[in-house]
């Protein structure tokens, strides 16, 4: 396979020389994050009262980690490192509790952003040929803009479709000749559900790639992806407090998301010691921005589940590979004692062939005890079947979870198109326990 690079003197650095640009970015960040109102306080209590106390990389570990908590107290200016003059955007999530955290790019910021994503793009093989429509959310969410200046950047004729219509989209796809879209693994799944009912085939596209990101999926929901729609998925990986998309993504060989290490110091910790674990042992995803001046943020934890790949990747590109996120360090259900992560749940009935497009989680009690409810649509010819048949399938699938995840769910089969819809992220989980 040929590699295509977008900035081949830093996508293939050698590590010695990526090491040693790694520190000095680091000191420049550490200056910058001390002209913030709380890294002042936070690193001058750690000891650190210039770059200068940074003497080598091994001195990240005396830097304090930063939360998401840290973020939200910080709200509105407690994080602005330059001018608010210096400052050309910024995104705010507002999170599930509702206090919102921000981040500001100034125009270098963002032109950084913009040539990480665009690594990420020529690292799929995709270029300035390529017709890019774009079915993330626009807006303060950033999938959507992160992905369309770097698109734009490459030279791609970009279409900043948005996500919902499934109909227009396809529309779009057909008439645009697209070949490559930035897409929720759910909401990709729904559209591969509601092709023939519209109207459309895939001999009606040209469709060649989908980049998936924004909430995790397994490797049997690529492969699913993949067989539905006769294209290649690559897994695209961000988060906004590092941007948004562009942060880790897979290239041709599929093997792992290369996170762009000279923008990003990643390390993975267990999340309950905050010990550095290094590679192949999975734990809680930590990112130190490098090159980022408006809002540098120094071991930042993410809560995203992952290990580190050892060794180096056939594209010759040296930036490390992440595996699929398995989970959040915070997403994890305890179910009558039992923990739990939805994704060994999703894994499982992925694998299943009869099982559709969608499926959710509930969770219920009853008296003292937790019901765990597992709902999946089923291929409506299925429902045209025997009713034994579809009592032997249900069966099998709690079978096949009930080894996975050492628990007895009550399995539900939907028909086609019954289940709740996501464009953008998906909500597979629904908690109705009373949470004391
Ligand atoms: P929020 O934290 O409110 O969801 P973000 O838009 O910043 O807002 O979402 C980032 C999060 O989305 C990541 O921390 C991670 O949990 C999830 N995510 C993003 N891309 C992927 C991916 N490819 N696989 C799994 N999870 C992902
Ligand atoms: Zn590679």
């Amino acid at each position: 396979m040929e590699t295509n690079f977008w900035q081949k003197e830093l996508e293939a650095i050698d590590r010695e020389a990526l090491n040693k640009l790694q520190l000095k970015l680091l000191k420049e960040s550490v200056q910058s994050a001390l002209k913030t109102q709380f890294y002042k306080t936070r690193l001058q209590k750690a000891g650190i009262k210039s770059a200068d106390d940074i003497k080598s990389l091994k001195d990240l570990e005396k830097i304090p980690f930063t939360s998401k908590d840290d973020l939200r107290e910080g709200y509105p200016y407690g994080f602005l490192a330059v001018d608010l003059d210096d400052v050309v955007r910024l995104h705010t999530s507002s999170g599930t509790t509702g206090i919102p955290t921000v981040i500001y790019h100034t125009k270098t910021d963002l032109d950084n952003w913009s040539d990480l994503v665009a690594r990420s793009i020529v690292a799929t093989g995709a270029s300035k040929k390529d017709v890019f429509q774009n079915m993330m959310s626009y807006g303060m969410f950033t999938g959507g803009l992160g992905l369309h200046y770097g698109a734009e950047r490459v030279g791609m004729t970009v279409i900043p479709a948005g996500p919902g219509n499934t109909k227009r989209q396809m529309q779009l796809m057909k008439d645009f000749r697209t070949t490559v879209i930035h897409i929720t693994p759910s909401y990709l799944l729904h559209i591969g559900s509601k092709l023939e009912e519209l109207g459309f085939s895939l001999k009606d596209f040209a469709l060649k790639k989908a980049y998936c990101g924004a909430e995790p999926y397994s490797e049997n929901t690529r492969k699913k992806l993949e067989k539905l729609f006769a294209i290649d998925v690559y897994n695209s990986y961000g988060l906004s407090e590092m941007n948004g998309p562009g942060v880790a993504f897979e290239c041709v060989y599929k093997n792992g998301m290369h996170t762009w290490e000279d923008n990003y110091i990643m390390e993975i910790i267990d999340p309950k010691t905050g010990k550095n674990l290094g590679e192949e042992k999975e734990g809680e995803l930590v990112f130190t921005t490098l090159r980022r001046h408006a809002t540098p943020l120094l071991r930042y934890r993410s809560r995203d589940l992952a290990f580190i790949y050892k060794g180096l990747c056939k594209c010759k590109r040296t930036h490390r590979r992440i595996s699929r996120i398995t989970g959040r360090s915070d997403d994890m259900l305890i179910v009558n004692g039992v923990n739990v992560f939805p994704s060994q749940i999703e894994e499982v009935i992925m694998r299943v062939p009869e099982v559709g497009t969608n499926y959710q989680v509930y969770l219920e009690k009853e008296g003292a005890l937790d019901k765990l409810i597992v709902k999946v649509e089923i291929y409506s010819k299925m429902f045209k079947g025997e009713i034994t048949e579809l009592d032997r399938l249900k069966l099998r699938i709690i079978d096949n979870l009930r080894a996975s995840i050492v628990l007895t769910p009550i399995v539900e089969l939907h028909e086609p198109g019954s289940l709740p819809v996501f464009e953008g992220k998906a909500k597979r989980v629904v908690d109705q326990r009373i949470k004391i």
